[in-house]
């Protein structure tokens, strides 16, 4: 697309030319929420055009030397295509909902709204942001999964109460700098190999600020920011994934200037384990053990699901130890479902082996009579499963050792081919560690 086709960017985001750079901010933040793909996936494609655009149009007018340029020029002043001194690349600018801008990469609502923000580099270019807090969170394992209301302590600097944020002393005002008109950038040109340069910098003699504070606040040294401890109350939804959740939240962060914009609190979030359940995304895992018995004639157990409640579970009959019982809807509910639907619960069914002596005189009795009783079955059953396990064995023949045996033994030192034809036994032996090693190899994979 051609710049000259491009639409205006006040008017993407709806304001007109004299908003300040918050209200910018604050209309990108909630345009871009309102246009996220992943928020309309009934209309993905004109959402993603949409979503592209505010993204541009915040890209520009976020940076105050572009916005000024193309308040200025128009198009021709920011595009570099122009042949006008545009600043180079544009670089990274701040998605809220992390992934470093671009397409493609929302793999899933979570990740791009609440966690995953993408970090470091040339974050923003909203100017005079705050540096961002990082505070690490610990939530129950019940808390993750059905959401809690949590209230914490942040230490943040926050605008002086006392000059509400100005640093100047109750009483006076800060003064318009002179030098830059209260732009708070002075225009710089210089000459340089490729023609005259101009350069956009901090007014030196208010720091950026635009202002000159004649007589200081006494609580901020005139900086209008003090530290303070903030109570934070926030909700987290059910269904929080319990790994590499980090909560932006917008504006809690530290102000490093004054009259500029807080930073971000970033919560990271550690889920505490639990000692019954587990969780595999929506879905709750927990063993059950039952008798060898109830396995083989199938029962109705109680369970308790992680609401706290018993509820039974059938067993069926001949259900095998390390069998997994599906309990629909006593799973995690799944994160920001707007029905609140929850994932399942899986039981993992495990089986208790009596010590005959700890069971009644009876059982006992009974057991032994029934040992006795399927004996004779149980031998031929068991004949019957060695001849075929015999017939499954395919020994090599004398004097024809296999090649086989010497590429993946690799251990031919002691003679090899030739001390082979000796003896069948030693042949086999050398090959079985050689497998033996080959079995732990794989194991340690797993
Ligand atoms: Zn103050
Ligand atoms: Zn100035």
């Amino acid at each position: 697309m051609s710049a000259e086709n491009k639409r205006d960017p006040y008017e993407v985001l709806g304001l007109n030319k004299n908003v300040s750079q918050d209200e910018i901010k604050r209309t990108y933040r909630q345009l871009a929420k309102k246009w996220h793909p992943d928020l309309n996936p009934d209309n993905k494609k004109e959402a993603e055009e949409k979503f592209k655009e505010i993204n541009e149009a915040y890209e520009l007018l976020s940076d105050k030397d572009k916005r000024a340029r193309y308040d200025q020029f128009g198009w021709a002043g920011v595009d570099p295509s122009h042949g006008f001194g545009g600043a180079p690349g544009g670089g990274g600018f701040d998605d809220i909902f992390g992934g470093g801008g671009g397409f493609g990469g929302f793999d899933d609502i979570f990740s791009s709204i609440f966690g995953g923000r993408s970090r470091g580099g040339a974050r923003r270019q909203v100017q005079r942001v705050g540096s961002d807090i990082e505070m690490q969170i610990e939530l129950g394992f019940e808390e993750a999964v059905f959401g809690v209301e949590k209230e914490i302590q942040v230490k943040r600097k926050v605008p002086c109460g006392e000059c509400n944020g100005t640093g100047a002393e109750a009483g006076t005002k800060p003064e318009k700098c002179s030098r830059c008109q209260g732009r708070g950038q002075v225009t710089q040109t210089s000459r340089s190999a490729f023609g005259l340069v101009q350069q956009i910098l901090p007014c030196p003699d208010c720091r950026g600020r635009g202002e000159i504070i004649k007589k200081k606040c006494q609580t901020c040294k005139g900086t209008g920011i003090v530290n303070d401890i903030d109570t934070i109350k926030f909700r987290i939804p059910p269904g929080l994934p319990d790994e590499g959740v980090v909560i932006p939240m917008e504006g809690k962060g530290n102000l490093d200037a004054a009259g500029g914009m807080p930073g971000d609190l970033q919560l990271v979030v550690r889920v505490k384990d639990h000692p019954v359940f587990q969780r595999d995304g929506k879905l709750l895992i927990r063993d059950v053990t039952v008798d060898y018995v109830q396995l083989v004639t199938g029962a109705d157990v109680p369970i308790t699901t992680l609401d706290g409640k018993t509820i039974k579970l059938k067993i069926p009959a001949g259900t095998k130890p390390g069998q997994t019982l599906r309990v629909e809807g006593y799973g995690v509910p799944i994160f920001r479902d707007p029905k609140g639907i929850r994932g399942d619960l899986f039981v993992n069914v495990q089986c208790a082996i009596p010590k005959l002596k700890d069971l009644p005189r009876e059982e006992q009795d009974m057991l032994e009579q029934l040992a006795a009783q399927r004996a004779e079955r149980m031998q031929a059953e068991a004949q019957q499963r060695e001849d075929e396990v015999k017939k499954s064995i395919k020994l090599p023949k004398k004097g024809s050792e296999s090649k086989e045996n010497k590429a993946s033994s690799g251990r031919g030192n002691e003679g090899g081919p030739k001390s082979s034809p000796k003896s069948p036994a030693k042949g086999q032996g050398r090959s079985s560690p050689g497998s033996k090693r080959a079995n732990q190899a794989r194991k340690g994979q797993r």
